[in-house]
């Protein structure tokens, strides 16, 4: 009875993550990592580096440097009408001005991201093959309005977290190389299962939830789910760290990795909280969404800002000032091997 009642208390603490943290000092990761792991920082260069960058950087960066692991920098460009070479080279600078060093052979200002997904279509392409020998990969052409439509009516009354689509074009046969025309493949009805190092077990169908996996879009750019599941499978990376808004994607991510031949290394995955949740109150998007620079030219220090965001994601209950190098003593591991 009182064992039980310590499981309580320790699952309650558990689920509090960030209030965990107040109380200890760090915050706690439950599972091992291998140090020989490698994991990876990957923005969309769609804007400047901002606190919620930060905030994200100062988890991959804590606990790469608490298990000895190594961070891959990655451009995830793979929306080409959003994405500017200049974000890329102002973000990656920022990195560089935080003191967030990087596993990659070579950085420089004109050539920052080793890694780039729109210099990866031949093996974005090679991929697809891979799966249409053992999977249906079919032609779509539903809008966002059409697939919404489609969707059963809920019993409350309420909206689905996010569109799920329902097959409506398996069998139409459309030509993958007609113009306006996406690629999805059919997922099978399975359940995905996997141990989050903060959130614990997780249980998922993306059947379900997202139904047949869009790989690429109408306009021809191939989708953030299939993107960063070929491009983990090609470096090789093993651990995932990445904000709470994409612990839903992983069940599919998982299903996608296995079906293109699955990873070398067993997966490890962490969602970490998000400022805005972590805060408890809603922060302007102004005040999240600015940049670096604006930050640096009114003299504030890479101590500074990493405190303050490591204070507004729950990692320290004042926003000290805090550097790059101490980022790991903000991490508990349970053990490591
Ligand atoms: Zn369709």
């Amino acid at each position: 009875m009182k064992q039980q009642g310590l499981k309580t208390l320790v699952a309650t603490m558990i689920g509090l993550g960030p209030i965990f943290s107040y109380l200890t000092g760090m915050m706690q990761i439950h599972g091992t990592i291998a140090q020989d792991s490698l994991t990876r920082f990957a923005p969309s260069p769609t804007g400047w580096l901002h606190l919620g960058h930060v905030a994200s950087s100062m988890f991959v960066w804590g606990v790469a440097g608490r298990c000895g692991a190594k961070v891959l920098l990655r451009s995830e460009d793979h929306d080409q009408s959003r994405s500017r070479r200049e974000y890329e080279v102002g973000i990656f600078n920022d990195l560089a001005w935080l003191g967030l060093n990087h596993a990659n052979a070579t950085f420089n200002a004109d050539q920052p991201a080793d890694f780039r997904q729109s210099d990866a279509t031949p093996r974005y392409l090679a991929a697809v093959e891979v799966l249409r020998k053992n999977f249906l990969v079919y032609g779509c052409d539903c809008s966002r309005q059409v697939i919404a439509r489609d969707m059963p009516q809920r019993p409350d009354g309420g909206v689905a977290e996010e569109l799920c689509y329902n097959g409506r074009c398996r069998s139409r046969g459309l030509a993958l190389d007609q113009p306006g025309v996406g690629w999805r493949v059919e997922i099978p009805q399975q359940e995905q299962t996997f141990n989050d190092l903060l959130l614990g077990p997780q249980q998922q169908v993306p059947a379900r939830q997202c139904g047949d996996l869009l790989l690429r879009d109408r306009h021809g750019q191939f989708t953030y789910n299939f993107a960063v599941v070929v491009d983990d499978l090609e470096h090789d990376v093993n651990l995932i760290i990445r904000g709470q808004d994409l612990t839903a994607a992983t069940g599919r991510q998982l299903w996608l990795a296995a079906a293109l031949g699955g990873p070398r290394r067993q997966m490890q995955y962490l969602h970490h909280p998000l400022i805005v949740d972590a805060q408890g109150q809603k922060l302007s998007k102004r005040f999240l969404s600015e940049g670096l620079a604006a930050r640096r030219a009114r003299g504030e220090s890479p101590e500074q800002v990493l405190g303050l965001a490591a204070h507004l994601v729950g990692l320290q209950p004042r926003p000290s000032p805090i550097g790059a190098t101490e980022l790991p003593s903000l991490f508990q591991l349970e053990t490591h091997v």
